[in-house]
């Protein structure tokens, strides 16, 4: 763990955000190679659950909303986790996350060790603010604390545009905002993150049908795209730890560093968002199947994706040190699709001689895939330099290159190198990345 965030740190991937006022409170900023991780992530996510498909289409809702929503959602009420405060060192907690001491079966306050806790009390997790210049009741506004009640409310806007049917589906990404007691553990929990999420409308008939199709479907994405699968587990919850819409919810758990963690829930939210927005708003939210004359209030299956959790159970799974010739060298094993640079161009020395050609190398990958460009240093250590990044491929001009029209392929994961002319290159990278 430590090593990732060192390497996070040092490379560009994550920074603690305003760090030169001292960060702010778990807060994260994604660098150079971060932003290009965290979009392969969505991307990613994106191409198995819209593009790869012909039963969801995407959506883009806004992040600010009035507490109508919430109040129909229930997240008003219901959106909370069990505080309780030490009265000794006044830090706080979240009861759940409270372990009774096997020796004294007490708790204890994990800051200062104090049995001295008060009673849990419901913490509300929702950031609000006030919409406009007048800060009061009637400008009160959310910052949504997971994308999905955008699917809900324009569930009818979508349904009349796509033409789609159940079982259909909507799907989004984006920032949510949860005022979590304790974050921690670098960003798998912040107070900002990113989501990605399905909402898959269904005859109620077929709810557990899609239920199960979408944990298994889902456990595999991740397998797919690198994640050993003993370092995965589908967990049911079981009843008490249900959402209040929910009548069944599975997690997919990744192992971190410190235990089992959620990447993703997948949850049959019954008709339970459908009918409250109908309820509180007075739209009729319904499908209506002309085939049979029936109206009906589908079922949602969601699948619950953390963008920016994921990416750090991807960075971790990926974490390798090996040794090449005798030498150490740290490397991240990140399957192409979500790794920051597919391609690195290294001219093998920075005399002009090689930089046209080098230039003419980059010109005609460029288009097929991100490449970094880097002519400094020598050819190890820039080697080590994308290795330790995660960049599958690394494409070397050489002396010869200019004679012979051929360049070295090196392969991140084996350090095999190959000979390749300039004029089948395309076509040689783009099978080696089978993105
Ligand atoms: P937890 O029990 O860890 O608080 P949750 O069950 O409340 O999470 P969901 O509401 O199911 O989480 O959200 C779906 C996904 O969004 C989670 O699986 C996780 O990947 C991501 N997520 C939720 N809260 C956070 C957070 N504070 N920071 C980063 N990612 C988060």
């Amino acid at each position: 763990m430590d090593e990732i965030v060192r390497l996070c740190k040092h490379r560009g991937f994550i920074f603690p955000s305003a760090e030169i006022y001292g960060g702010f409170r778990s807060t994260y900023d994604y660098g150079p190679l971060g932003v290009l991780m965290l979009r392969n992530v969505k991307n990613a996510w994106w191409r198995s659950m819209v593009q790869l498909r012909q039963d969801v289409v995407g959506l883009d809702a806004a992040i600010l909303s009035g507490p109508r929503i919430w109040e129909a959602s229930g997240h008003l009420t219901n959106f909370t986790d069990p505080l309780v405060d030490c009265r000794n060192c006044k830090e706080r907690w979240r009861a759940d996350h409270l372990e009774p001491d096997p020796k004294d079966g007490a708790i204890h306050c994990p800051n200062c060790g104090s049995t001295d806790l008060t009673e849990a009390r419901a913490f509300n997790l929702m950031f609000k603010t006030h919409a406009g210049p007048v800060e009061d009741e009637g400008s009160v506004a959310y910052l949504r604390p997971e994308t999905a009640q955008g699917h809900f409310v324009n569930f009818l806007n979508v349904l009349q545009t796509s033409r789609k049917k159940p079982p259909f589906g909507i799907a989004q990404i984006g920032k949510s905002f949860r005022n979590e007691i304790t974050p921690g553990n670098f960003v798998f929990r912040t107070r900002e993150f990113e989501q990605m999420e399905l909402e898959y409308f269904v005859p109620p008939q077929e709810a557990t049908k899609w239920f199960e199709y979408w944990c298994e479907e889902r456990l595999n994405w991740y397998v797919d795209l690198g994640i050993p699968r003993d370092q995965l587990r589908l967990r049911a919850h079981d009843q008490e730890e249900l959402s209040h819409y929910s009548a069944g919810t599975s997690d997919v758990e990744y192992m971190f560093p410190w235990g089992w963690g959620e990447l993703e829930g997948i949850a049959n939210r019954t008709d339970f968002d459908l009918k409250a927005h109908a309820a509180h708003s007075g739209e009729r939210l319904e499908f209506y199947d002309q085939a049979t004359s029936e109206r009906y209030v589908p079922y949602v299956i969601e699948p619950a994706a953390g963008a920016t959790r994921t990416m750090m159970a991807f960075l971790l799974a990926a974490y390798d040190e090996d040794e090449i010739g005798g030498e150490k060298r740290t490397v991240l094993r990140l399957h192409p699709r979500i790794a920051p640079y597919q391609v690195a161009i290294l001219p093998l020395s920075r005399k002009d001689t090689l930089i046209p050609t080098a230039q003419e190398v980059l010109g005609l990958l460029q288009p097929i895939a991100m490449c970094d460009y880097d002519e400094t240093q020598s050819i190890g250590k820039r080697y080590r330099r994308q290795d330790e990044i995660g960049t599958p491929l690394a494409v070397t001009i050489d002396f010869d290159s200019l004679e012979d029209r051929a360049v070295t392929i090196r392969e991140r994961d084996t350090t095999e190198q190959v000979r390749v002319p300039i004029d089948k290159l395309v076509e040689e990278v783009t099978g080696r990345l089978a993105l």
